[in-house]
């Protein structure tokens, strides 16, 4: 194995930079380059130890710096890992690396520390890919999420339904290698039931990507209502910022604009719309087909009124928010069967309390992360591929076809599982993993 190195903060000037060398000549490599003040051997150092020094370039100091060393098997990678903090900034920074490398110490391309992590065992490929989504977490409830993740419940979890398999396929095994023993024969109805138990449980997993998608990406939410009830307004209020124009003349928000905002600790993916009504402009009509689309995909609608409805679009009550705006201006009767709030987005009056509404929604929806979860379309469609191999051996059994069928199907599932947690995948499927990666970690 290389030795790597990497710059492991982001580029850019700030306080302090680290520059991580990892691998079995990293250590070695280090004590070149780095001189501690004390004047200790660097090489002697333990793990988990700090030495303050300088860094040479050509023999002249570049820059002072502390050095960190960890020993494997205890280092984020698992093999013997230098950590130089040095000053931050881009270009000091690059001069640091560029001394770093060497014959024997090479550029690391992007995931290549998490990569040596999953390939040393020190991470599952499901926590790697937490470690990705740690990253990229936008808000508190992300984060948390990708923490859970991060920790192994979800590869627990998939740990638990493949040893079920397993335990399943050594039955059939055993029955089948041992006809003429004196075993209790398989039972077919104890076999099936296991077996639904099995199908129910994937399911419940997969279902997670779904509510999981909230954590991810935040709640969709669209803004529908006639023109100039102040969804434009309010928008911005909710925004806390102008991004929508806000105009007295009807139809002017012609599209669907976007934003990410923070309410609490959900992120609201809002898009404001032209609103679901007829019309003839053919530049509003686009907008009003577009609006349709976001209603469609939307996990909740805020639907404003300035006045009691003549009719309302058709809305699912579950997933609405009736917005009853202008409370300075008009007293609007709640509608039946929908969960109302006033609100006078000029000033500003029940927006707050539409926030925690809000909030309380997306708790409602998102999974519990600390159960595990399905984060990404690689884990999906392994977990899919799965759930359809015990279908089909749940449907050989009923159809009364030999247990063979049944093994077949079986042993297909437990691929899909271990490929899901990472315990048996192909050199490709890893490297399309970390390639997704920064570099550096
Ligand atoms: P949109 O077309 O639904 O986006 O509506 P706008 O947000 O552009 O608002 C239309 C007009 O209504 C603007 O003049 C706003 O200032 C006004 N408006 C918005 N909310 C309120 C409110 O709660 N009370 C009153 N009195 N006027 C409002």
């Amino acid at each position: 194995m290389d030795t790597v190195a990497a710059i492991a903060t982001p580029p850019g000037t700030g306080g302090l930079s680290v520059i991580r060398i990892s691998g079995p000549d990293a250590i070695r490599r280090a004590a070149e380059i780095f001189r501690p003040a004390s004047g200790r051997d660097v090489c002697t150092m333990s793990g988990y130890t700090c030495a303050y020094g300088h860094i040479l370039r050509d023999g002249e100091i570049l820059d002072d710096c502390v050095l960190t060393v960890f020993r494997a098997p205890h280092s984020y990678t698992g093999e013997d890992t230098a950590e130089l903090s040095c000053h931050g900034g881009r270009y000091l920074t690059e001069q640091v690396l560029r001394v770093v490398l060497c014959d024997t110490v090479v550029p690391a391309p992007p995931g290549e520390f998490t990569k040596r992590a999953f390939l040393n065992g020190k991470l599952s490929l499901t926590q790697a890919e937490a470690v990705q989504d740690l990253i990229a977490a936008q808000g508190e409830a992300s984060l948390r999420c990708a923490r859970d993740l991060r920790e192994g419940a979800t590869f627990r979890r998939i740990r638990a339904l493949s040893d079920t398999l397993l335990t399943v396929l050594s039955d059939l095994a055993v029955w089948a290698d041992y006809p003429d023993e004196d075993i209790p024969g398989v039972d077919g109805g104890a076999l099936g039931r296991r077996l639904e138990a099995l199908t129910q449980e994937m399911q419940a997993l997969l279902a997670t990507y779904d509510s999981g998608r909230i954590l991810r990406e935040g709640l969709r939410c669209t803004v529908v209502g006639r023109p100039n009830v102040g969804k434009s307004t309010l928008f911005n209020v909710l925004a806390g910022s102008d991004r929508s124009i806000v105009t007295d003349i009807a139809g002017t928000t012609r599209d669907v604009i976007e934003e990410q905002i923070r309410v609490g600790s959900v992120t609201l993916t809002l898009s404001d719309t032209a609103g679901v009504r007829e019309t003839q402009d053919p530049v509003e009509r686009l907008g009003v087909e577009r609006s349709r689309k976001a209603l469609q995909k939307a996990d909740l609608v805020l639907c404003v009124l300035d006045a009691p409805p003549a009719s309302l679009p058709d809305l699912d009550p579950s997933r609405t928010i009736v917005v009853l705006n202008k409370s300075d201006h008009v007293h609007i009767p709640e509608i039946p069967g929908f969960r109302c709030i006033r609100t006078c987005a000029a000033t500003g009056e029940g927006c707050d309390a539409l926030a925690n509404l809000i909030e309380d929604f997306a708790a409602r929806l998102a999974p519990a992360s600390d159960e595990g979860m399905i984060a990404n379309e690689r884990q999906r469609e392994c977990l899919v591929r799965a759930l359809d191999a015990v279908r089909e051996g749940a449907d050989a059994l009923a159809l009364g076809l030999a247990y063979d069928a049944v093994t077949v199907s079986l042993d297909g599932a437990c691929q899909a599982l271990l490929e899901l947690s990472g315990e048996r995948v192909t050199d490709r499927v890893v490297d399309t993993v970390f390639s997704r990666f920064c570099v550096g970690k």
